[in-house]
């Protein structure tokens, strides 16, 4: 008897406590997202397309060392590495990713890319539109991705681009 006293006492509080939180919600003031008129808010840490960052100079910070590759369990990652040289310096490293995608029919947004840079080249931002009806658009290269220069950015930065001129 006394068991089952404890048995329907413990489910009326988890009932009073579950309508706690119904009440407390139904107080609160309501949100409305206004997409697409407006940009939807994220929180900081959502994990959005991504973003290669430059340094302050404006160098690429990716030195193309191809852990963020070892660490995709979607094996989504392809990059090309080539040396920086005197006349073409890409980023601060030795070398620099030439050609490096992502391809989003296969990226689940799991984050393992971005733990694995030691230089923190590949984040994620905030870009959620990345769905499309021809799978062939969702392979992004690092034009797609790679973030502009900063304002102000001290030369000598030198893209391959301006090298070729
Ligand atoms: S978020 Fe995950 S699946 Fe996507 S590229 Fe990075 S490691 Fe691969
Ligand atoms: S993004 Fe980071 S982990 Fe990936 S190749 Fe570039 S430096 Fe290495």
């Amino acid at each position: 008897m006394a068991n089952k006293n404890i048995t329907v006492l413990g489910a009326a509080s988890a009932i009073v406590k579950g309508m706690g939180v119904t009440l407390k919600e139904m107080m609160s003031p309501t949100v409305t997202e206004f997409y697409p008129e407006e940009p939807p808010k994220f929180e900081e840490r959502y994990r959005g397309a991504h973003v290669l960052q430059r340094d302050e100079n404006g160098l690429e910070k990716c030195v193309a060392c191809f852990l963020c590759a070892a660490a995709c369990p979607a094996d989504c990652i392809y990059i090309e590495a080539a040396e920086n040289t005197d006349t073409v310096r890409i980023s601060g490293g030795e070398r620099y990713a030439k050609v490096y995608n992502i391809d989003y029919n296969r990226c689940i947004f799991c984050g393992y890319c971005v733990e694995a840079c030691p230089t923190d080249a590949i984040t994620h931002g905030h870009g959620f539109e990345v769905a499309s009806y021809n799978t062939s658009t969702l392979i992004k290269r690092k034009e797609d991705m790679l973030a502009p220069i900063p304002p102000g950015a001290k030369p000598p930065v030198v893209t391959e681009e301006a090298a070729a001129h």
